[in-house]
């Protein structure tokens, strides 16, 4: 559906022009290219800001630690935005599929709108309250802001989805530029809260979102600020200086080369639209990247879409296997190893420093984030959902399409994967994408004295260095790790 349809509802064609539009605040938590918040103010009609926190949403896939850190930041980021435009942010808790009708209801609105989702659970959801709310005469209407391209739009010749990524990007840049993005409302008429929603909305300190005791967030606070003023910075911070060069210097996790802004895209802070077509213009503008540069990086974004619409094709990949020969495959179960690989406590000092970082900061880099998984699934031969898990636990970005998909991806086990034989060195990857070894040093620090030429294998340093520094040995041996891999994997039938 084009982003211009439903045509705004004219007060003047309705009988009661002051009955406001409730916007529905979900992962789209910004002002601007914000369709159904700028739906609702082109109605004429006053507005009701409405988040609602459904712990229970998605039940096995609700938000974890991290990302509930950062929805606080966010929703305080938002209020204050909204605040700004004339605007109040009502903040409810509960089980969205019971409580927005009700809301609705209660508020005697006209309409309600919001922006798409596409997990399935949230469609789900979604389709019931819309159905519910026309069932009770409301308008209900939604819009596409979350993706460059609706899961549905981009298909083979035959209809049916792409499984493959290169075909999937060309088909998607064939139907060209995304529309440009829609400005903030400069006014947003708050219209009076209803009475009957001061029981409902409990405002944000409520929901708890953030630790307390123990208060383990210090390192997200330190590294990162929610919200859509941020998120725009660092857009406007990375295509301006950070995108030259980003094609070769991406795998890189010891340069600041990539762009951070997957927990803003996540949250919605910024639209995938606004970051397309700003790193377009700041190209296009002269400003130093190449289109090499520029094509590389949206090609990366393009993965996100592409992530969402295998998702909304394929719902069971939440938890099943693409390719359901690995069903059989034997995951080792082993608690110490686990806790091993979670802590940054492997002996390898690339996957620790992943690890580390992952835990300070809520985000890790993507070659890195394709280190510690393969390690996990291969040479610990641990099942891929396990990672997953603790991925969604701890990532300020966990995204329900991009961590199954990648998660799946290099377990060998998903769509277009890398062949499960193909087994990442640890060793290899640190030496080649972090030859200096300065992102090992930084998130490993007990191994910052070691020479660069055994930073990345302190068992081969000089037993006078290595007595000094405290740090385990390999919890595995990565020849036998990998040989235990693939005698697994050619075990199952049609590998
Ligand atoms: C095992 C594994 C799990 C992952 N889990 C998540 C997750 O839960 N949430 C998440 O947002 N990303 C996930 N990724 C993808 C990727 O690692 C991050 O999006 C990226 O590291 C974010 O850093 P950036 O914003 O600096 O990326 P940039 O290189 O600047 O890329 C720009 C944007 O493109 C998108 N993008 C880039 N690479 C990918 C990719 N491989 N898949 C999907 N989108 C991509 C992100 O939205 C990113 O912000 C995962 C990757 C792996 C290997």
């Amino acid at each position: 559906m084009p982003r211009s349809s439903p045509p705004p509802t004219s007060p003047a064609e309705t009988p009661c022009a002051t009955a406001p539009v409730i916007v529905w605040f979900r992962d789209d938590l910004r002002l601007a290219d914000n369709p159904a918040l700028s739906h609702a103010v082109a109605s004429g009609r006053p507005v009701l800001c409405l988040f609602v926190h459904d712990p229970g949403h998605a039940f096995a896939r609700a938000l974890g630690g991290a990302a509930q850190w950062w929805l606080d930041g966010a929703l305080r980021a938002l209020r204050a935005d909204l605040v700004r435009v004339g605007a109040v942010l009502h903040v409810a808790r509960g089980d969205a599929a019971t409580l927005v009708p009700q809301l609705v209801a209660q508020a005697g609105a006209a309409e309600i709108v919001w922006n798409r989702r596409y997990d399935p659970v949230g469609r789900e959801t979604d389709t019931a309250i819309k159905a519910a709310v026309k069932e009770a005469g409301v308008a209900a209407h939604s819009f596409a802001a979350g993706v460059l391209h609706e899961p549905w739009t981009v298909r083979t010749r035959t209809g049916d989805a792409f499984r493959v990524y290169t075909a999937w990007w060309r088909a998607a840049r064939a139907m060209g530029e995304p529309l440009p993005p829609l400005p903030a409302p400069a006014q947003v008429p708050a219209a009076p809260p209803p009475a009957a929603w001061a029981e409902q909305c409990v405002g944000i300190d409520a929901l708890g979102l953030c630790p307390v005791a123990p208060d383990w967030a210090g390192g997200l606070r330190a590294a990162w600020q929610p919200g859509e003023a941020r998120a725009r910075e660092r857009l406007h911070g990375f295509v301006h200086d950070g995108l030259a060069g980003y094609g070769d210097a991406r795998d890189r996790p010891d340069l600041p080369a990539t762009s951070r802004l997957s927990p803003d895209l996540r949250f919605g802070h910024v639209s995938p639209r606004q970051v397309w077509h700003e790193a377009v213009a700041a190209v296009r503008g002269g400003d130093g990247a190449g289109e090499q540069d520029l094509g590389k990086f949206l090609s990366e974004l393009g993965w996100r879409d592409f992530a969402v619409s295998l998702l909304y094709a394929q719902p069971e990949l939440v938890s099943g296997n693409f390719r359901t020969e690995f069903d059989a495959m034997p995951w080792r179960d082993d608690a110490d190893d686990l806790r091993a690989w979670q802590q940054g406590r492997t002996g390898y000092p690339i996957v620790d420093a992943g690890m580390r970082q992952l835990w300070h900061t809520g985000w890790m880099h993507n070659r890195v984030r394709m280190i510690v998984a393969s390690f996990l699934t291969k040479h610990l031969l641990m099942d891929w959902r396990v990672g997953e898990a603790w991925f969604r636990d701890t990532l300020v970005d966990a995204d329900i399409a991009s961590n199954v998909i990648n998660w799946q991806w290099v377990a060998g086990c998903g769509v277009d994967a890398a062949p499960y034989f193909r087994v990442f060195n640890p060793v290899l990857q640190a030496q080649k994408f972090d030859p200096d070894g300065a992102y090992v040093r930084k998130w490993v620090p007990e191994l910052a004295p070691l020479p660069t030429s055994c930073i990345h294998t302190p068992w081969t340093c000089d037993p006078a260095i290595r007595r000094r520094v405290a740090y385990p040995s390999p919890i595995v041996d990565l020849q036998g790790g990998r040989a235990r891999a693939l005698a697994a994997w050619k075990g199952l039938s049609g590998a």
